[in-house]
């Protein structure tokens, strides 16, 4: 928690800064909320939940005194209330292996999620198979050796330019051979070639499905909190080529910028996992929705 307040509220311009500054005391008329409202969106709550934020108050406090104390609080539990449904664990179910696969664009933090996933079902005592399905990346396939040797998972890997269809195949393959608890993908993120990338990931959903029909099991897709409303953006896109089933969202600590979960969560709906907090084997925590709130609003 300190870890992700400290990042959130990194920025001199984060926003329970803001709000104490132009509401220290003060009357909540309309320009007021105005002032507000514009707030929240620079804060990339986005327009829809600013404006829930500003008629929640308007209702309660129009044309009354208002503190600085009293509005944080009304955007802290309107925030909770907007992330508390999607706050779910990530469940890895009965089937073994359970599949993984993680989609994101280039630098999200793919392979860091992965190796402190690896480290997590390490510690419950699962076995841990990584395929390193960037093939188009020395150093993403390099990466996920280390965490391999880090974490003590088996990782399957290829030259670079192979087939990252034919590899994720062969990990599920050793996977069930080797009796594996989870099977851990990862996926290339080149956006500037949206039909090659479809095309791989619709690819890999095929090949993984010749051999266990529900695999993947879990699509996360990991946004990174530093792009702000870029975040929207990524997930219809990445939506329209994977069926993701949850979210990670990275770099918590290093940005002020978090608020655009929170515009995520309510444009799509989708379960947050977890969050980095840094780049450490242990810099992935559960995502919590009032811890989350709290840290935001500051
Ligand atoms: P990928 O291209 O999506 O696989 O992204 P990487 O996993 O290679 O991550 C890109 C960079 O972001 C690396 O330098 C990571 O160490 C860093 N990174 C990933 N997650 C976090 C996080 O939660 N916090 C911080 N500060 N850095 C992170």
């Amino acid at each position: 928690f300190s870890r992700l307040k400290a990042g959130l509220s990194r920025s001199a311009g984060q926003l329970g800064g803001n709000i104490t500054a132009v509401f220290k005391k003060r009357r909540l008329d309309d320009e007021a909320l105005e002032e507000l409202e514009e707030l929240l969106i620079q804060a990339d709550l986005g327009v829809a939940v600013a404006g829930r934020v500003t008629q929640r108050l308007a209702k309660e406090k129009f044309d009354k005194d208002v503190t600085d104390a009293e509005i944080r609080a009304a955007l802290a539990e309107e925030v909770t209330e907007i992330l508390s449904p999607l706050a779910r664990p990530l469940e890895i179910g009965d089937a073994r292996p359970h599949v993984v696969l993680v989609v994101g664009v280039n630098g999200t933090g793919k392979t860091t999620t992965i190796g402190k996933l690896a480290e997590k079902f390490r510690h419950a005592d699962n076995k841990v198979v990584l395929a390193a399905g960037d093939t188009f990346r020395a150093a993403a396939i390099e990466q996920l050796q280390i965490w391999g040797e880090r974490t003590g998972a088996a990782v399957v890997s290829s030259k670079v330019g192979a087939d990252a269809a034919g590899l994720a195949f062969d990990a599920l393959q050793k996977a069930k051979a080797e009796g594996a608890d989870v099977l851990l993908i990862d996926t290339a993120g080149r956006l500037q070639n949206k039909a090659d990338l479809m095309a791989e990931l619709q690819k890999i959903n095929r090949v993984l499905k010749k051999l266990v029909p529900e695999a993947p099991h879990t699509v996360l897709l990991t946004l990174d909190a530093t792009t702000g409303q870029n975040a929207l953006r990524q997930v219809e896109v990445f939506r329209e080529m994977a069926d993701v089933s949850g979210l990670v969202m990275t770099k918590l600590d290093g940005t002020a910028r978090g608020g655009v979960l929170v515009a995520v969560a309510e444009k799509f709906g989708l379960p947050v996992h977890f969050i980095g907090v840094g780049e450490g084997a242990d810099d992935l925590q559960p995502f919590a929705a009032e811890d989350f709130a709290r840290a935001l609003v500051g």
